[in-house]
C-alpha cells in the first residue's frame, strides 16, 4: 500500500515535469539498505542532505558512492559556513523523518551534483521508509531553484592521479630509470596528472635488509629521484615509512584476498628462490601493500616496469572486491609503460636489479665502473648464424639499442652475421654512450650531495601532503568496512 502522503509528493512531481517510478519495500532506513534490496549498488543511489548556510536552510543531492567536499559546497552556496542540519531542524524543514528526504523542497535552494547527470535513473528518498522513488536524473533540473555544481570529493579539473615508488635496497640502476623514472618524469610533466612517488622503505623490509643503513639508502633513493628531474613543485616526492596509513589499508586489504592468491605469484616464488630463509608474512604481503601505496590515492595509472605487472593484477583485484563488497570508487589500475620496460641484466640473465650483485649499472657509476661491469657481461665468440635471442650477447645489443640507437643495432647484429663482432670496442663504446646519457644526472646529484636539508625538507613536506590524501582514504574505508569502533 502506498502511503497518501507520496502518492501527494508523486503529483507534484509530475506537474514539476519529473518523470519517476515508485518502487515499493519493507520498513528500510538507510540508503544501503534500500539499494540492497533492490539489487542495486550505491553508484545507483541518491541522497538529498540538509544543511544549515548561515541563515538559510539548502538541499544538497549527491550519487550515494561519492563523498562530499564541503569547500566545494560552500563555494557553490556562496557561504563561508555551512553544517549539516540538526535532527530537529531537519524536522521542522522537510516535514519527513530523517533519512526519508525527498529531491524537492519547496522554498529551498537546492544543489545537484554534476556527477548524478552520468546516470539516466537514481534511487531516492519519498518520504517514507516503505517505498523509494526512481527518478529520471535528467528532470532533476527541473526542481525550482535548482543548481548544478561540482559538490564531492575529487582532483581538480578532471585531474588523474598517479602513484609509483622504488624500494631502498641501494641506489638507482638503468633499469629503474628507464623502466620506472622516465614515465614519472613524462607524467609529472603532463599538467593532466597529480603524481606521488615515494622511496619505498616498508617494501624494503620484505627481503633481508640492514636496518642501520636503510635510512640512508631511502634518502639516496630521493636524491636520485630528485637528480633525474623529479620536482617536488610538480609532484610528491617522500619516503612510505612517513605515511603510516599505507600499512594501515594493507592490513585491511589483506583481507580481502586469499593466501594461495599470493603464494602463486611468479614473484613470490622468484623471491623465496633468492631467500629460502626469508620466507615472511611480509613477503607474503608485498602486493598488498603495493596494492595499499597505490588505492590508498585511488591512483589509476602507475608507471613501473613489466616485472609489476603480475603485482598490478592483484590491485586490481582488490579494487574490485572492495567496490562491489563495500561500495568503495577505487579505481582498477593500470601500468604506465615506457620504451625501457624490461632492461635486463649484465650477467646474461633476468632482470638487472638493486639485489642482484653484478646486475646492474647505477645511475651515478662513473666510466671506469661502467667499462669494468660491462667488461664481465658473458659473451660469445663473437660469430655465429644467428643473433642470440636470450643471454649476454642479446643483453648487450638491447643496451645498444637504448643508449645508441637503432641502427647501431643493426649494424653490429650484420657484423655478428658476417666477418664477426669485437665485444671489447662494443663494449667500450656502448660504455661512453651510457655514461655521457648519464651526464646531467651525475651533475644534479652532486649538487644535491651538499644540500642536505633541501632534501630532508622535501621528504617532510612530501609526506604531510600525501598523508591528508591518505587519511581521507583510510577513513572511508573503514567507516564502510564497520569499523567505528563502537561510536
Ligand atoms: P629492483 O628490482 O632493482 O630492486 P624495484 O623493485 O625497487 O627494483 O623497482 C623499482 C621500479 O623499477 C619498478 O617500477 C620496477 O618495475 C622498475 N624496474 C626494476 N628493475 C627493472 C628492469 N630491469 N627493467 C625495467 N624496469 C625495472
Amino acid at each position: 500500500m502506498i502511503d497518501e502522503k507520496v502518492k501527494k509528493y508523486s503529483e507534484q512531481l509530475k506537474k514539476l515535469g519529473i518523470e519517476h517510478k515508485i518502487a515499493e519495500h519493507p520498513t528500510l532506513k538507510t540508503s544501503l539498505e534500500v539499494l540492497g534490496y533492490l539489487h542495486l549498488t550505491l553508484t545507483d543511489g541518491l541522497s538529498t542532505m540538509i544543511m544549515k548556510a548561515e541563515d538559510e536552510f539548502v538541499a544538497i543531492i549527491r550519487r550515494d558512492d561519492c563523498r562530499l567536499d564541503f569547500d566545494k559546497i560552500k563555494k557553490a552556496v556562496g557561504v563561508k559556513t555551512i553544517r549539516m542540519a540538526k535532527p530537529d531542524e531537519f524536522k521542522k524543514t522537510t516535514g519527513m523523518p530523517l533519512g526519508a528526504a525527498r529531491v524537492v523542497n519547496p522554498g529551498m535552494r537546492t544543489f545537484l551534483d554534476k556527477k548524478l547527470f552520468e546516470n539516466d535513473v537514481l534511487t531516492g528518498g519519498s518520504g517514507s521508509f516503505e517505498c523509494s522513488f526512481r527518478y529520471k536524473t535528467k528532470d532533476l533540473k527541473k526542481i525550482s531553484k535548482s543548481f548544478i555544481a561540482d559538490l564531492i570529493e575529487g582532483l581538480e579539473g578532471g585531474k588523474k592521479r598517479v602513484f609509483s615508488g622504488t624500494r631502498a635496497t641501494g641506489r638507482l640502476h638503468l633499469g629503474n630509470y628507464l623502466g620506472a623514472v622516465k614515465g614519472y618524469i613524462a607524467l609529472q610533466n603532463n599538467p593532466d596528472y597529480e603524481c606521488i612517488y615515494m622511496a619505498v622503505d616498508v617494501h624494503t623490509i620484505t627481503t633481508p635488509y640492514d636496518q642501520k643503513t636503510l635510512s640512508e639508502a631511502t634518502r639516496n633513493i630521493i636524491m636520485d629521484y630528485l637528480a633525474c628531474g623529479l620536482d617536488p613543485k610538480k609532484s610528491i616526492i617522500t619516503a612510505q615509512s612517513l605515511v603510516p596509513e599505507h600499512t594501515d589499508l594493507a592490513f585491511l586489504f589483506s583481507s580481502m584476498i586469499s593466501v594461495a592468491r599470493m603464494q602463486h605469484l611468479p614473484t613470490f616464488k622468484e623471491k623465496i628462490q633468492q631467500h629460502p630463509d626469508n620466507v615472511t608474512m611480509a613477503l607474503l604481503n608485498y602486493p598488498v601493500l603495493m596494492a595499499a601505496d597505490i588505492l590508498i590515492y585511488k591512483a589509476g595509472l602507475v608507471p613501473v616496469g613489466i616485472d609489476q605487472e603480475p603485482h598490478l593484477e592483484v590491485a586490481r583485484e582488490i579494487a574490485r572486491k572492495m567496490n562491489e563488497t563495500f561500495g568503495m570508487d577505487f579505481p582498477e589500475p593500470k601500468r604506465f609503460a615506457t620504451k625501457g620496460e624490461y632492461v635486463p641484466s649484465l650477467l646474461g640473465e633476468g632482470k638487472m636489479s638493486k639485489s642482484v650483485e653484478g646486475s646492474y649499472i647505477n645511475l651515478t657509476d662513473d666510466l671506469e665502473t661502467i667499462k669494468k661491469k660491462l667488461a664481465a657481461t658473458p659473451t660469445d665468440s663473437g660469430k655465429g648464424k644467428a643473433v642470440p635471442t636470450s643471454g649476454g650477447v642479446a643483453n648487450l645489443l638491447t643496451f645498444v639499442e637504448l643508449f645508441q640507437g637503432q641502427e647501431k643495432r643493426v649494424e653490429y647484429e650484420k657484423k655478428y652475421a658476417g666477418e664477426g663482432l669485437r665485444y671489447k670496442d662494443l663494449k667500450e663504446s656502448l660504455a661512453e654512450s651510457i655514461y655521457k646519457d648519464l651526464e646531467p644526472i651525475r651533475e644534479k646529484r652532486q649538487e644535491l650531495e651538499v644540500k642536505p636539508e633541501y632534501v630532508a625538507q622535501v621528504i617532510k613536506d612530501g609526506a604531510e601532503r600525501a598523508r591528508k590524501l591518505a587519511q581521507k582514504t583510510i577513513d572511508e574505508v573503514k567507516e564502510k568496512m564497520g569499523l567505528k569502533g563502537g561510536i
